[in-house]
């Protein structure tokens, strides 16, 4: 299934909340995010308050659910969950926000997605802890003034440069989540192994690691297909030889590139001889939106160093020749 689709079959979902860790201890990586938020927590806890409103933002996969489920438990407060798709009139936003708890967590997932009428009642409710709603209909309809309890709002994102700037404005608390190195994904697998009772050897631990394109989603994803070969080919638990061998046989890239990666790569060296070339030409030649190819696709491959940006526009690097088993025909880089 392709993990930046929202619509993650149930059975994957399920395995998903089983491993979702649910304090900052068991929650790896991050530091950064992680340093600053337990004083954030710590400090709302003191005083007996709402947390500040989080925007957490980030390639899909990488936390930011578990995070916002964590910062709800480490406030000892009730925690809500619901979408930016899901809210889709202001009665849906006023229900969830009426059946919050003083100092609860509403997590909402996909917050650039909110419909504009929806966005402009959460700003009020967001800064005053009050929504004004319209009941009735025709001449005797009215506002009326609901005060909430104080609540903190968590919103995720993957595109936070579409989110409008007075909705950006209200989160006390900006974050963004970076995609994970190598080693904080093998203790990310060797932990889930545990909690299912697998045996995983380190190796076997590194190697789903470094395929797992920087994403704690996918090394679990990868740990659970590696599982079903270890229990099919081998002897149940997993060692580097079984895990490469089905990470070979699931046609999983060395580097952990997905096909649109592999896609927006081979598409910049065939029709535009490896760049360098401009964001919008690429994603109209990939038939892509360029705030998601900007955003959501690009990051992993230019921290992998696949691709680079430059004053002209976006370049593979010789990397991305290799890697594809490609020949360079350019001979100006080499
Ligand atoms: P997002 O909301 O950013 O798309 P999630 O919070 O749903 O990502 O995380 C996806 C999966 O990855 C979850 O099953 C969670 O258990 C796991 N996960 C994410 N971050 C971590 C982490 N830092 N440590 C351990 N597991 C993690």
């Amino acid at each position: 299934f392709d993990i930046r689709d929202a619509r993650m079959p149930e059975s994957e979902r399920e395995y998903e909340n089983a491993l979702r860790p649910l304090s900052f201890h068991d929650f790896s990586g991050q530091a950064k995010v992680v340093e600053n938020l337990k004083v954030f927590v710590m400090a709302a806890r003191m005083r007996k308050e709402a947390l500040d409103h989080v925007l957490l933002h980030g390639p899909p996969g990488l936390g930011k659910t578990t995070l916002s489920n964590i910062i709800a438990n480490e406030l000892g407060v009730g925690f809500k969950v619901t979408s930016g798709p899901v809210l889709d009139k202001p009665g849906d936003l006023a229900g969830v926000l009426t059946s919050l708890e003083k100092n609860d967590v509403l997590f909402i997932d996909e917050i650039h997605r909110l419909s504009p009428v929806v966005e402009e009642y959460l700003y009020s409710a967001m800064e005053d802890y009050r929504i004004d709603i319209m009941i009735d209909k025709g001449p005797s309809a009215r506002s009326i003034q609901i005060d909430l309890a104080p609540f903190t709002l968590v919103g995720a994102t993957t595109r936070s440069g579409l989110l409008t700037s007075p909705l950006r404005a209200r989160f006390g608390i900006n974050l963004h989540l970076e995609y994970y190195d190598v080693s904080t994904l093998t203790q990310i697998i060797l932990r889930s192994a545990d909690i299912l009772n697998i045996s995983c050897e380190l190796n076997a631990a590194k190697e789903i690691a470094s395929r797992s394109r920087g994403t704690p989603r996918i090394a679990n994803a990868l740990l659970r297909r590696v599982r079903d070969f270890a229990q099919v080919k081998g002897s149940g638990a997993i060692d580097k030889a079984i895990a490469c061998y089905a990470l070979e046989a699931l046609n999983i890239d060395r580097y952990g590139l997905d096909q649109i990666d592999n896609k927006i790569l081979t598409t910049i060296i065939d029709k535009f001889k490896g760049g360098p070339v401009g964001l919008t030409t690429i994603a109209t030649a990939l038939g892509e939106d360029p705030g998601t190819l900007e955003e959501v696709y690009e990051p992993f491959l230019i921290k992998e160093g696949f691709l680079k940006r430059t004053p002209r526009g976006r370049e593979v690097t010789e990397l991305a020749y290799t890697h594809l088993g490609r020949m360079h025909d350019d001979g100006n880089q080499g």
